[in-house]
């Protein structure tokens, strides 16, 4: 056993890849103290500024002092607190759809809902840089996988028209799973299209929405801003909204079922209440403050002009390992591809010890040879941080 660690270890330490955790010590804002030191945070997916705000922390504790710390149980035991009814309400409302059924996270949501809805004999559609939690949902389902190049609609249509035929007593059902904002590049999946080709080769879209919501949308409620019959959406609760937590917004019958079949909904704790009462408060702001959303798409917009003379990337559909300047997608995540993972790591501390914050992604987050540097803008960076970011980059190599 010791062997076998220290071994794994010394490889992946070898490799570059060895990971450590940093600790925090104040709460989700523009700086941070971190390892003891003041930093400027471009790491947070906190992008509306929700998770330290007061009436979110006043809505944590309004649950607290009513339910107590925890759930106690899972939901279908005596876990079933009302103030997750209404907190599913009211993102069923958000959602425009007719039922919500949350999750205790987005990873739960994601390893729950695709085993359930999908199976053996069905075929799922992912794309090639979909998230850990979306790949490991597949794993379990059991279904047939095939990965298209990432947003790249003809390759998918290919695919589709190549999928096979019935096997068996019931005839396949085919899925098409896509993250709306990705979460590593920060670019747009083409939803229309998608949605195009799953009415043509009549599929189901699981479209996750954990850096959409919030972010995207008119009214920040995420990309899919309307209901869609072909479209399931699953958001989360962790990064805009401020709290933890996620859901998945649909019609009553697809609650029913899933409170009947997803396991990781069925055999988990219910998620604490406090975390519902966070995030009621959040949407209560994301509905009345549009001046924050305001203020996020600003920040993008200042960080994106700034970064398109130098080194900002994001990858070109379809094109495995081939990128191109962020074109005027919405999105508040950004990356500087530096390629090797060592690289990248020591590029990563040279602007720690700077002062600024920017985590470094290596494989197995992202595909071999695209280590990077990925940087997320909040509502909550000043237009100065914003300029020092800028400024610390510039020794950062072009692409
Ligand atoms: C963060 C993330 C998740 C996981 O959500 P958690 O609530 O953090 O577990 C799932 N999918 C995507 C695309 C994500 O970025």
């Amino acid at each position: 056993m010791k062997n076998f660690l220290s071994n794994e270890i010394a490889r992946l330490r070898e490799a570059g890849l060895f990971r450590t955790l940093r600790s925090v010590g104040s709460s989700d804002d523009a700086e941070i103290t971190m390892d003891g030191r003041r930093v400027l945070n471009f790491c947070s997916n906190n992008y509306l500024g929700l998770a330290d705000d007061e009436r979110v922390v006043a809505g944590a504790i309004g649950a607290l002092r009513r339910y107590g710390a925890g759930s106690g149980a899972a939901r279908l035991i005596s876990g079933n607190f009302e103030i997750f009814e209404e907190l599913e309400s009211e993102l069923a409302r958000f959602k425009g759809t007719e039922a919500a059924l949350l999750f205790n996270s987005g990873y739960h949501a994601n390893i729950g809902v695709i085993p359930a809805l999908a199976g053996e004999g069905d075929v799922i559609f992912s794309d090639e840089l979909n998230h850990a939690s979306l790949i490991d949902g597949c794993r379990l389902s059991r279904a047939d996988k095939v990965v298209y190049r990432h947003n790249d609609v003809n390759n998918l249509e290919d695919l589709l028209r190549k999928s096979p035929l019935p096997r068996g007593e019931r005839a396949v059902r085919k899925w098409i799973i896509s993250e709306a904002v990705f979460s590593m590049e920060g670019d747009v999946c083409p939803l229309e299209d998608l949605i195009a080709l799953a009415e043509k080769h009549d599929a189901i879209i699981y479209l996750d929405e954990a850096h959409a919501v919030g972010v995207l949308g008119a009214k920040g409620n995420g990309l899919l801003e309307a209901p869609h019959p072909r479209v399931i959406s699953m958001g989360t609760l962790g990064k805009a909204l401020g709290s933890y937590g996620a859901f998945v917004a649909g019609s009553q019958e697809l609650r029913d079922y899933l409170i009947n079949k997803a396991r990781s909904f069925i055999f988990s704790t219910a998620m604490p209440p406090s975390a519902a009462g966070a995030a009621l408060a959040a949407l209560k702001i994301v509905r009345n403050e549009p001046e924050r959303l305001a203020q996020l798409r600003k920040n993008i917009k200042l960080l994106g002009s700034g970064g398109a003379r130098s080194c900002f990337w994001r990858p070109l559909a379809g094109r495995q390992n081939r990128f191109e300047a962020p074109g005027p997608d919405p999105s508040a995540i950004f990356s500087i591809l530096i390629g090797d993972a060592k690289k990248t790591m020591a590029l990563s501390k040279k602007l720690f010890d700077e002062g600024i914050y920017l985590q470094g992604i290596r494989p197995p987050t992202v595909p071999e040879g695209t280590s990077r540097l990925r940087l997320t803008v909040m509502a909550l960076h000043s237009h100065d941080q914003i300029q020092q970011l800028l400024k610390g980059l510039e020794w950062v190599p072009k692409n």
